[in-house]
């Protein structure tokens, strides 16, 4: 390649770090400035300029444009400086960036499939310059964080995620496919926004919609083999459930709002229970929010209860409760429950409104997975502190204006006695004197590393036990220090270090159910998931 390419093609550009070597042996010289310097200046000064702009969309475009011009440089800044990037690429700044994809859009970075290539996914999967695919996050845009419908915008999803299976999980980023299907909006903002991207109709539904989906999963398949992770990402709850049970004993899929969400929550709660005591079976659950999020979480703590006390899963189940836009889910309403919702229909006199629903069930676990923000009132976190020395109070929904309560809130109105997380970052709280630090219960602790194991086992299917072992692994990295400051959850500072040992014990878990393909088993399986983490750090060319 001539030197001009090298500088233009984001894998091999290295900018003002290519040597003088290099810049002798590529017909470099004259193309760059005299000055070379290394790639931790480039970090440096890429933070630099970054924290000149104010607004976090800015931020965010600033890291678009890097990973379009210097990719290793782009994950290296990400993985140095994770707490303070995270927000940026993803959530609360991903949301806004969806929201106005249409006018900041500039390069695609992913593949966009619509009704319009129904009849030829396969050719347009060949399109895509890259042949190994290991992972693909697909969207379909219906449900955005808890923004709703931004149909073909939904794409800063599955890139932002891929971003972070690289950065957080070490998987090549070559070996990442973003996806977004376009089915149409019901977003009539959208619709009638002049810069919009996508295609300019009502979404398609039944035979439409799932023929365009099986004909995308089909080719996938026949593309990339048995071994590709597929994670669907922001699907809305009429779909999720049902793609992922039909697709779950065919293909290796993953849903992350489903599935990732409820190993994040379990792992935190089995570290809450060191600071609260008791174990899960003790405990008693209530959710605001029954979609994706809520009802993949209890069903998750349901299976581990049930693991840890042999009780079978009906009854386990009775020890969580959940509330959904019309009220407590009760028996009553068992006729006009969607079927995610059944199992959790139990015997209980109609409550209407959060606020009841706490007083009447006591629970010492109120975690939001609603999408609906400040719902968790003075009053109800009052309550919650009424009756538990120490309530666990997880506002779960994304990005931060859909939150359902503060940081601030939940240890002003606890008195500072609350163990709190929430999906979206919170800074830190002052409160009487002493200091909060406030941890994320975010998904991004376990798909990187999830997917990781996945991939270094050659695992062909997801199994529900891997989510359980990925749970431990997660909750075993939050240290005493952690605890002692209220954290349930460790920093994401050492997030690749968990990533591996979360990769590790899926994996292992893989060869124990007899779903891993990567034979002989490696001995020391967090040796090799680290082994097989991609390395952002500059390559030398001769
Ligand atoms: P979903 O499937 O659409 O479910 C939303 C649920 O909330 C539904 O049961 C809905 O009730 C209920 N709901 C909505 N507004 C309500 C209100 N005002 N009062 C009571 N219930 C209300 O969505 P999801 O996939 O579960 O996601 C929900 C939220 O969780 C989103 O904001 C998402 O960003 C967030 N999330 C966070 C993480 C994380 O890492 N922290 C992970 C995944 C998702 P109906 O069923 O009656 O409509
Ligand atoms: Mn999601």
């Amino acid at each position: 390649a001539s030197g001009y390419q090298l500088l233009r093609d984001p894998h091999y550009n290295k900018g003002l770090a290519f040597t003088e070597k290099e810049r002798d042996a590529h017909f470099l010289r004259g193309l760059l400035p005299p000055g070379v310097v290394s790639q931790e200046i480039q970090v440096k000064k890429m933070m630099h300029n970054m924290r000149q702009y104010q607004v976090p969309l800015q931020r965010y475009m600033a890291m678009m444009d890097l990973q379009e011009r210097n990719e290793r440089l782009f994950y290296k800044l990400l993985i140095d400086n994770v707490e303070e990037l995270l927000p940026v690429v993803y959530t609360p700044t991903v949301g806004e960036a969806c929201q106005k994809y249409g006018s900041i859009f500039r390069q695609p970075q992913g593949l966009f499939i619509s009704l319009k290539e129904k009849g030829r996914i396969l050719e347009v999967l060949k399109n895509w310059p890259e042949k190994k695919i290991q992972v693909i996050v697909v969207t379909d845009g219906e449900r955005i964080l808890g923004l709703g419908d931004l149909g073909c915008q939904g794409m800063g999803i599955p890139v932002g995620k891929l971003s972070l299976y690289s950065a957080l999980g070490g998987i090549r980023p070559s070996a990442c496919l973003p996806v977004t299907i376009d089915v149409g909006t019901n977003n009539e903002k959208l619709l009638e926004d002049e810069f919009y991207i996508g295609l300019r109709r009502r979404r398609a539904t039944g035979q439409e919609y799932s023929e365009l989906l099986h004909e995308f999963m089909s080719a996938v398949k026949q593309n990339y083999g048995e071994k590709v992770l597929i994670q669907f990402e922001d699907f809305a709850n009429h779909n999720a459930f049902d793609l992922l049970a039909k697709y779950g004993t065919s293909h290796l899929v993953f849903n992350d709002d489903i599935e990732g969400t409820a190993s994040v929550v379990l792992a935190g709660l089995i570290a809450a229970l060191k600071l609260v005591g008791g174990a899960l079976a003790d405990h008693r659950f209530l959710f605001l929010g029954a979609g994706e999020a809520g009802t993949g979480i209890a069903e998750l703590i349901a299976l581990e209860i049930s693991k840890q006390t042999g009780a079978p899963l009906e009854e386990t189940r009775k020890k969580i409760w959940l509330v959904d836009s019309k009220g407590l889910i009760v028996r009553s309403r068992i006729e006009s429950l969607q079927h995610f919702k059944r199992p959790w229909a139990h015997e209980h006199e109609p409550i209407n409104n959060l606020a009841d629903a706490v007083k009447s069930i006591k629970p010492t676990v109120l975690i939001g997975s609603s999408g609906a923000g400040r719902t968790f009132t003075k009053e109800i976190v009052e309550s919650m502190s009424s009756f538990n020395e120490k309530p666990i109070i997880l506002a779960l929904s994304n990005p931060t204006s859909q939150s359902e309560c503060t940081a601030e809130e939940a240890y002003k109105w606890s008195e500072g006695r609350c163990i709190f997380a929430s999906g979206s970052p919170f800074a830190p709280v002052e409160y009487n004197g002493k200091v909060y630090p406030s941890g994320q219960a975010n998904n991004a602790y376990i798909f990187p590393g999830f997917g990781l194991g996945l991939i270094i086992s050659g695992a062909i299917r997801v199994h529900d036990e891997m989510l359980l072992v990925a749970s431990e692994a997660l909750a075993e990295q939050v240290s005493h220090e952690n605890l002692e400051k209220g954290l349930i959850y460790p920093p994401f500072s050492n997030i690749r270090k968990i990533s591996a040992q979360i990769a590790a014990r899926v994996a292992e878990k893989a060869f124990q159910l007899g779903l891993a393909t990567r034979l002989p088993q490696p001995e020391n399986l967090v040796r090799y998931a680290e082994s097989c983490m991609y390395s952002p750090n500059y390559r030398t060319y001769r």
